[in-house]
């Protein structure tokens, strides 16, 4: 079992976790989703190269975590059976990430689930009232005694108010019982403003958002792990819209099998720019005289400010490389 403070440890080192980005395709549709995942988005086609980055993946010994993610992993099952396995078998740690769809309203749960589910160190199921709305109670419910019959620690993430949280605390009672936080934690997360989340969010706060200065960014934990998607297309972060094709190339690379994937990742774990984002972070590179005006002006989240520096040339900055490879 790993906890969600567990897992955190271990992103936190570079390059020690790696999400498997494993299917566009969810069937729930959310209003909120911040990947635009759709019924009718694209999955992976090509089971052979899917299969070369699995096993790419298991041969790397620093690789110690790997987060299976979409879209909704459980709409693949044939990937998701393989991929599970071949990292189990290798030795790596899985994270499932999920909406638990997948879950019956009568309480079971597709018996190909089980030996995914007890591959798996932790599951992670959302919920929230948009989930709420497509996901019945039951049926969550059913896929939180799955994960947990299978071996594994559940993390439930609750987006939204402290109704969402008493509602989510009832569900795990549900499942669990009154002892439900011997196997289970709840963590509360936020709205993530990309994909049609930033469509919602543009028309509940028009230009009101919440900013704030370029120099006040800290560090940026997410670049401390990459993204391998079933196409091929790797990425330095998670940030949603880049995982979905968007933002400056220097966050972008492409590996086709295992070689191709392990000089990608490595010239990514050792690119000054990145490294320097996760260590000093962006803030403190609009120190250096060259972006000093960037610090100045007002971002709505740190990847704004990390995408302006890239812009404005910091990727390839003599300064910034001297930065981040000082700090790697
Ligand atoms: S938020 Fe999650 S469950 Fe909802 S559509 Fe997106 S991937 Fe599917
Ligand atoms: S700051 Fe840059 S590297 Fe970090 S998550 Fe945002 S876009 Fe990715």
């Amino acid at each position: 079992m790993l906890t969600l403070a567990q897992a955190d440890q271990i992103r936190a080192q570079r390059h020690r976790a790696v999400l498997l980005y494993i299917t566009d395709r969810c069937p729930v549709g959310c209003a909120h989703c911040s990947v635009n995942a759709l019924p009718s988005s694209a999955r992976p086609s090509d089971a052979a190269l899917l299969e070369r980055l699995v096993d790419g993946l298991c041969g790397m010994e620093r690789v110690g975590l790997v987060g299976i993610s979409g879209g909704e992993p459980f709409m693949e099952p044939r990937a998701l059976q393989m991929a599970s396995a071949r990292l189990a078998d290798a030795g790596k740690r899985l994270v499932l990430y999920t909406s638990g769809n997948w879950g019956r309203d009568d309480g079971t749960a597709p018996r190909w689930t089980g030996a995914v589910l007890a591959r798996a160190a932790c599951v992670v199921l959302s919920t929230d009232s948009y989930h709420a709305a497509r996901i019945p109670d039951a049926r969550f419910v059913a896929a939180l005694r799955a994960a947990a019959e299978a071996g594994s620690w559940v993390a439930v993430q609750v987006l939204g108010s402290h109704a969402r949280i008493t509602a989510a605390e009832r569900l795990l009672a549900r499942a669990f019982g009154s002892t439900w936080a011997e196997r289970a934690e709840i963590r509360p997360t936020e709205l993530l403003t990309r994909g049609r989340a930033a469509r919602l969010r543009a028309v509940r706060q028009g230009a009101a958002g919440q900013v704030a200065p370029g120099r006040s960014f800290g560090p940026c934990n997410l670049v401390q792990a990459p993204v391998v998607r079933y196409d091929g297309r790797l990425t330095a972060c998670c940030n949603e819209d880049v995982v979905t094709g968007g933002g400056p190339a220097a966050l972008h690379a492409i590996g086709r099998d295992a070689g191709e994937l392990r000089d990608a990742l490595a010239g990514m774990e050792h690119d000054p720019f990145l490294s320097a984002l996760g260590t000093a972070g962006p803030g403190a590179l609009t120190r250096l005289p060259r972006f000093s005006a960037l610090g100045e002006r007002d971002y709505p989240d740190i990847c704004s400010l990390c995408w302006a520096l890239l812009g404005q040339g910091a990727g390839t900055d003599p300064a910034v490389q001297a930065v981040g490879t000082v700090l790697r």
